[in-house]
């Protein structure tokens, strides 16, 4: 039965997902993401309902439009698989609860958050808005002290935010994401986010030193490390930081 049901999550979180490519998609060239039906962005021929189905359609059209067979980026059907990934995770984590639709909320706007990050290096301020909302929701199921929240908005953000006054390297996008994350996480959880974003931030800037590709500006956005971490952090947060302290004491 639990199979089952992540199954199930998982197969929602794809459907989810490729409306997610659709916000992702248009958000930047500031079209509907409501109105107007999905179509080839090179031939602008419809895509057929048969061939939306969530991840399977990429690999039964081989990434290729059906019309004028231009390649669709495989991102596509990465973005719903990681969705449905993510909402399978959360469900088998936190089971039948209010943690697991705050958890698929969560994940739904960091997915968009990153993508869109990757395509223009802005994160917008409706996404933030939406992480506010979410973390409202969640603070009173959190078993933490709403001190603990309100630390949490700052721990981070703070620094991020002299940082940035003093070198200019820092977007505002970045300071206002791990505010939102921080006062959703409490501000044990906001440092692991903070300590995962750092990492695998730091080892993919050496991947791209060593495979000069250091020209690749968008992988050196921040954003989607802050997203891996928060998620992460929602996750394991607390656990790992009290495992870590553990190491000390
Ligand atoms: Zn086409």
């Amino acid at each position: 039965m639990q199979t089952l049901i992540t199954t199930i999550f998982f197969i929602f979180g794809s459907i989810l997902g490729s409306f997610y490519n659709v916000v992702i998609y248009r958000l930047p060239r500031k079209e509907s993401v409501v109105f107007g039906s999905s179509h080839c962005p090179n031939c602008n021929t419809p895509i057929k309902p048969y061939d939306l189905i969530p991840i399977l359609s990429y690999f039964i059209l081989k990434g290729k439009c059906r019309n004028c067979k231009a390649a669709f980026s495989f991102r596509y059907a990465l973005i719903e698989f990681v969705t449905g990934g993510l909402f399978a995770l959360t469900y088998h984590i936190f089971g039948y609860s209010w943690l697991t639709f705050i958890g698929i909320l969560l994940a739904s706007v960091l997915i968009i958050i990153t993508a869109i990050d990757i395509d223009t290096m802005e994160i917008y301020d409706t996404f933030q808005v939406i992480l506010l909302f979410i973390a409202i929701a969640y603070i009173p199921q959190s078993g933490l002290p709403i001190g603990d929240h309100l630390i949490g908005f700052f721990i981070i953000s703070i620094p991020f935010y002299i940082i940035a006054l003093l070198t200019n390297g820092m977007g505002g996008g970045d300071i206002k994401l791990i505010a939102m994350g921080g006062l959703l996480l409490g501000w044990k959880a906001t440092l692991v986010a903070f300590f995962i974003a750092s990492i695998t931030g730091g080892i993919v800037a050496i991947l791209l030193v060593l495979l000069k590709q250091q020209g690749r500006k968008s992988l050196i956005a921040f954003g989607p490390y802050l997203c891996l971490g928060i998620y992460i952090a929602f996750i394991y947060g607390n656990s790992i930081f009290d495992w870590y302290i553990r190491l000390f004491s």
